[in-house]
């Protein structure tokens, strides 16, 4: 009767009001991924690191999603994006950190809040898992690179550094790495900056070292990455100056064209496929509860870093294109 239909309208709407309470703190929200980028001014992101995260996090649960966003390199904007996705229900973040040490305590409020944070690329102290590659090991084979492109000038010759974002702790390991190789090795570092993982930041501090060193007395620069070499390399040919070694990093498709046309000498290959995939299935893991599957651990971090490769124009063929990151067709330029 009345007293009876009442109480059972009553426990339904008991019953649907938890159900939507769920719903916004976790099940209906907890199939979705996010993923945070840190910039856009290097191609390698929105190319290749979004697209492979997206269809491996497919892969690995066919019913999740990914939710993301690009900080431009603001690392307020990074914060905001952060803590939308944690107010979204979002309960996994794949985070590449714009500013590696602000994020700390980024990653300390959301485990309070029960979300966990695969540190992507980038390492964030703290965090639940991290993917990447070796990066002490990519500065190394940076160096390594330079010094065999110089050859028997490497002794007399003046290197030109162009270093990554100090607020990027990749950025210091590569360095790091470049300087092991180099140091002793050549004539000198004649001058060191940051480009700030800016393309034209770069352009302007390789303009900065050929007035300071001299425009016939550079013998070889290295950039930290590709996006950087392109302001590079257009500084050098403004100021006349063809055919000394630049070495980069990514492979991304600008960099091998480069390297194809002979304006740069070397890339370093970190494959998407090898990180992409990895870092969803940490993702997916920690979303379902199951187990990680990393290999190793970096500062406490269960960590899987996987091995860099240099590209130069002998094996673009059997890198980048034999992968499938590129086909042939996409790397010959009409120059
Ligand atoms: C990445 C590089 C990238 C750079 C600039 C580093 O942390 O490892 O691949 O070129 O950031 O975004």
């Amino acid at each position: 009767t009345a007293a009876v239909s009442m109480a059972l309208s009553l426990a339904a709407c008991g019953q649907a009001g938890g159900d939507k309470k769920d719903d916004a703190a976790g099940s209906g929200s907890s199939t979705k991924i996010g993923l945070l980028l840190p910039e856009n001014k290097t191609s390698r992101y929105e190319a290749l690191d979004k697209p492979q995260f997206e269809k491996a996090v497919k892969a690995a649960c066919g019913d999740c999603e990914v939710v993301y966003n690009n900080a431009v390199s603001d690392v307020v904007k990074q914060k905001q994006q952060f803590d939308q996705f944690i107010a979204d229900g979002i309960k996994v973040i794949a985070l590449d950190p714009v500013d590696a040490t602000k994020a700390e305590s980024w990653v300390k409020d959301a485990k309070a809040k029960g979300v966990k944070v695969v540190a992507y690329d980038r390492a964030v102290k703290g965090a639940d898992a991290y993917v990447s590659h070796d990066n002490n090991k990519v500065g190394e084979l940076q160096g390594q690179a330079l010094l065999a492109a110089l050859g028997d000038k490497a002794a007399t010759a003046n290197v030109v550094m162009i270093n990554g974002d100090e607020k990027d702790p990749n950025a210091a390991l590569f360095k790091k790495g470049a300087h092991t190789a180099l140091d002793g090795k050549v004539g000198k570092i004649a001058y060191e900056a940051s480009g700030e993982w800016d393309p034209k930041i770069a352009g302007e501090k390789m303009s900065a070292a050929i007035s300071s060193v001299g425009k016939d007395k550079i013998g070889a620069v290295y950039s930290a990455n590709d996006g950087m070499a392109g302001g590079i390399v257009t500084s050098l040919e403004n100021a006349g100056i063809k055919g000394i070694p630049v070495g980069g990093q990514d492979a991304e498709v600008a960099g091998v064209q480069r390297i194809i046309a002979g304006t740069q000498t070397f890339t370093i290959y970190k494959s998407p496929l090898q990180l992409a995939p990895e870092a969803a299935k940490f993702a997916v893991n920690l979303l379902q509860g199951k187990a990680l599957g990393a290999e190793g651990e970096t500062d406490g971090v269960p960590s899987t870093l996987f091995p860099p490769v240099v590209v130069d124009s002998k094996n673009i063929q059997d890198t980048v294109v034999k992968d499938g990151i590129y086909k042939a067709a996409d790397l010959c330029t009409a120059d």
